[in-house]
């Protein structure tokens, strides 16, 4: 029966979120929810709070208010790596690869401690997490990398490889912080039909953060977008292309 509430309820579920930072207050009473199997995009100006949401999602910041659900469980409590565990995974704005090793080991080196060691990383790594390493390779393009220094890579690609290295955690869900931020405009639409591969192939439900309107209005069937912390609007991409106030936003209007 538990199981049963848990399937029709939304995988993700934010409620009335407050963060505050000293006198800041970075989140204001949001509530969003994700559906399983889909691609959601959050949007806003810069500032308007959206890695904040993030931290929060995850449990790397610890909520003043509200309470956040995953897959039907309340986790507004729960530790980053407790969250990981149950199929909630983030990637950075910045990209957080270790530049002088290889791209095989670096895909290593983002698996839980537990499933890995020293030998792991500098031996061959256990042949099922090797295999999936390279098989995730392949599926970003940098197979042929495989032995590179990741940070020989360009930024694009590094973006890839860090896409890649989420994925080894075999995620339910994964939070995406502007993946095509800083990327060669001729490799966004490689990054962007990935994302979407993971989506519709791998099923894996996707929330991002993307300042190119261009790819969250054709990547997301829904978006939000915040303001100074707070909701200001959300609905299908069309809607919200539309919506004066997003407009006036962007703009600097207030
Ligand atoms: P966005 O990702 O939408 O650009 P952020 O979530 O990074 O916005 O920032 C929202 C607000 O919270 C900003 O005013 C920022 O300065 C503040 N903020 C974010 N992280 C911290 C922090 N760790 N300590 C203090 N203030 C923070
Ligand atoms: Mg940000």
């Amino acid at each position: 029966m538990h199981e049963l509430q848990a399937t029709d309820r939304p995988l993700l579920e934010v409620k009335h979120v407050t963060k505050r930072f000293g006198g800041v207050v970075a989140n204001h009473d949001i509530s969003l929810s994700v559906e399983r199997g889909t691609i959601v995009g959050l949007i806003g100006p810069n500032g308007s709070g959206k890695t904040t949401l993030f931290n929060c999602i995850v449990g790397h910041h610890p909520i003043d208010e509200g309470e956040i659900w995953f897959k039907g469980q309340e986790i507004s409590r729960y530790r980053v790596d407790h969250i990981a565990r149950m199929g909630l995974v983030r990637t950075f704005q910045q990209t957080h690869i270790f530049g002088r090793m290889t791209c095989i080991e670096n895909m290593l080196t983002s698996l839980p401690p537990a499933r890995r060691g020293l030998r792991d990383l500098f031996g061959h790594g256990r042949r099922a997490d090797r295999a999936r390493a390279l098989e995730l390779l392949e599926f970003v393009g940098l197979y042929s990398k495989r032995h590179h220094q990741a940070g020989s890579l360009s930024f694009g690609q590094q973006k890839l490889l860090e896409f890649a290295m989420a994925l080894m955690n075999e995620p339910e869900m994964l939070l995406l912080d502007e993946p095509t931020a800083g990327i060669n405009p001729t490799l966004i639409n490689g990054l962007v039909d990935r994302l979407r591969r993971a989506n519709s192939e791998m099923g894996i439900t996707l929330l991002v953060i993307e300042h190119n309107m261009r790819v969250i209005m054709n990547m997301a069937e829904y978006i939000y977008c915040l303001a100074h912390g707070e909701l200001l609007a959300s609905g299908p991409p069309e809607d919200i292309r539309n919506d004066q106030r997003v407009i006036d936003a962007y703009l600097g209007v207030s």
